[in-house]
């Protein structure tokens, strides 16, 4: 029997823990049926009162307003349990964690936090962000949703898009930009928090979409027009921005805690499969290329727990992590690609059966795509972990990528095992395809540093040293394809002369 207990702050967190996992795994596999359930949208409203009903989202909250004191290890632990049963669910704890509980314990007023942390303790109450606007996703910094103040209220208008649990949230953290006398929109970035629940601050959801994957989060176009008091927006140290770029990093390190659990359960899942499969009379575990397979992802398992410890010690709200981009690039980036690689590499394991939505690795596939997207562009975040290495490189006078990365303290123990590999001078006018590639390159690298110190903590040492094998083979790829010259250039007007079928001569 599962009993609701809001109040669980003293309890040790194992048991807490244990708690939600029996919560999450009653819902989803007794109460309901995840494969039927993930192919319809929304969340079941008896699922999420169960899953919610351990008060999950406490361990976010500070002691002095009765949660567990936001612990970066219990969050990840928790989030991992979550996307182990489902990503969707990961997910909706990690918006309400990262975008929304953290930054306003760390920048809200006493008020703001008091009313709104009661809610979430009492009354299972929901957070998200809004970022994105339909003119501006990857260049945020120019959104158009304004603010003006009168009286004790600002007035917030926009419209703003993607943000996820559209029309679900009861409370929005809304970026927005000061609008000054002449029109203009000031450069800086300021943070409200809106409670949906209030007169004059209900958002309108124009448009509810047809999301690819994550059925269970609902996703649309909002159109913004509320009234939040003075003491609701968001107290930044220094300037906005930073603030931004402090929330979107500590953000960014917490991924490893969604990623980890569900690499788990798409290794799990792998292993169950090529063990009881049989090919042609062989079963699909004693095949090489199976192996190979299996291997990979017991090194995205590895890599995901060795960011998860790491994180664990840095990402608190204590720390200003709006200078720590090159780490939290790093991990977003190729935590994210790890996880698309998994259910891809799940998937071609277990061949036709598994192409359903109904079949957690083809539902895998569109789940976790959208990580790659969402809260940076991997494309992006890798040129820009590149665009740091080379400032700093110049700023050191240093062009030998092996000596520079040898003093950084993100990278020093892994060049110890890419010496021959990364001796070499650099080219500090690179094109943006190599810097992606460089990015590529200098994202394996931190995380073998960071492989290398849960080795040091007592990782069992056979995961260690197949994954420090595989980080090294796909640096060394990566490296291959860095100084390889690529000429091809983007043909725009590629229709003329390109019919092969004028060409076949028959
Ligand atoms: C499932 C999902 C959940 C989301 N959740 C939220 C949320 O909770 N809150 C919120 O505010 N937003 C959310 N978003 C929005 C997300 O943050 C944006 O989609 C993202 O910032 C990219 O913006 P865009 O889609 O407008 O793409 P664009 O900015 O148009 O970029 C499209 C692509 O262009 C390329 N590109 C862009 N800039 C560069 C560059 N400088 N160099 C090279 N290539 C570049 C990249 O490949 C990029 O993916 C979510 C999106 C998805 C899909």
């Amino acid at each position: 029997m599962i009993v609701n207990s809001p109040c669980r702050q003293k309890e040790p967190f194992d048991l807490f823990l244990e708690d939600f996992r029996i919560r999450s795994n009653h819902a989803y596999r007794v109460r309901a049926d995840i494969d039927q359930l993930s192919t319809r949208r929304g969340m079941p409203p008896f699922v999420m009162r169960e899953v919610m009903s351990g008060n999950p989202l406490s361990v976010n909250i500070p002691e002095e307003f009765g949660g567990r004191g936001g612990h970066v290890h219990e969050i990840l632990a928790l989030l991992s349990v979550a996307s182990y049963e489902s990503l969707a669910l990961s997910l909706t704890l990690g918006i309400n964690s990262a975008l929304f509980l953290q930054p306003l314990a760390k920048y809200g007023s006493e008020e703001a936090k008091k009313r709104v942390f009661d809610r979430f303790m009492t009354a299972q109450n929901m957070g998200g962000l809004m970022i994105t606007e339909p003119g501006h996703g990857s260049d945020a910094l120019n959104m158009q949703t304004s603010f003006s103040s009168s009286g004790d209220l600002y007035n917030i208008k926009g419209t703003k898009h993607w943000a996820g649990l559209t029309g679900w949230a009861d409370f929005w953290l809304l970026t927005a930009r000061e609008q000054m006398k002449n029109g203009d929109l000031k450069r800086d970035i300021d943070f409200f928090v809106c409670d949906v629940n209030q007169d004059g601050q209900q958002i309108v959801v124009e448009e509810f979409f047809d999301n690819l994957g994550l059925y269970q989060i609902p996703y649309g176009r909002n159109r913004i027009n509320v009234e939040v008091p003075h003491l609701y927006r968001l107290q930044p140290q220094s300037t906005g921005i930073k603030l931004l770029l402090d929330l979107l990093h500590r953000s960014r390190y917490q991924f490893p805690g969604m990623a980890h659990g569900f690499i788990q359960r798409m290794m799990d899942e792998a292993l169950t499969h090529t063990r009881e499969r049989s090919v042609s009379g062989k079963r699909l575990l004693e095949y090489d290329q199976v192996q190979h397979r299996l291997v990979g992802l017991q090194s995205s398992f590895t890599i995901a727990s060795a960011m998860c410890a790491n994180s664990s010690s840095k990402a608190g709200i204590e720390n200003d992590l709006s200078a720590n981009g090159l780490e939290a690039n790093a991990i977003k980036s190729y935590v994210t690609d790890l996880m698309q690689d998994a259910a891809q590499s799940l998937v071609q394991m277990v061949g036709a059966k598994a192409y359903r939505l109904s079949h957690i690795g083809g539902r895998g596939i569109t789940d976790s795509r959208p990580f790659q997207i969402f809260e940076g562009s991997n494309d992006m975040l890798y040129s820009q972990i590149s665009d740091a290495i080379v400032k700093q490189m110049k700023q050191f006078k240093e062009s030998n990528l092996f000596d520079y990365l040898n003093t950084n303290s993100l990278t020093s123990k892994a060049t110890g095992y890419l010496k021959e590999l990364l001796d070499f001078k650099l080219n500090f006018e690179l094109p943006q395809r190599k810097m992606v590639e460089l990015g590529q390159t200098i994202s394996r690298i931190i995380s073998m540093e960071m492989v290398i110190d849960l080795g040091e903590k007592g990782f069992r040492n056979d995961l260690i040293d197949n994954t420090i094998s595989t980080l090294k083979k796909e640096i060394s790829s990566l490296i291959g394809h860095l100084n390889f010259t690529d000429q091809a250039n983007i043909v725009e007007d590629y229709q003329e002369n390109s019919n092969w079928f004028s060409l076949a001569g028959l």
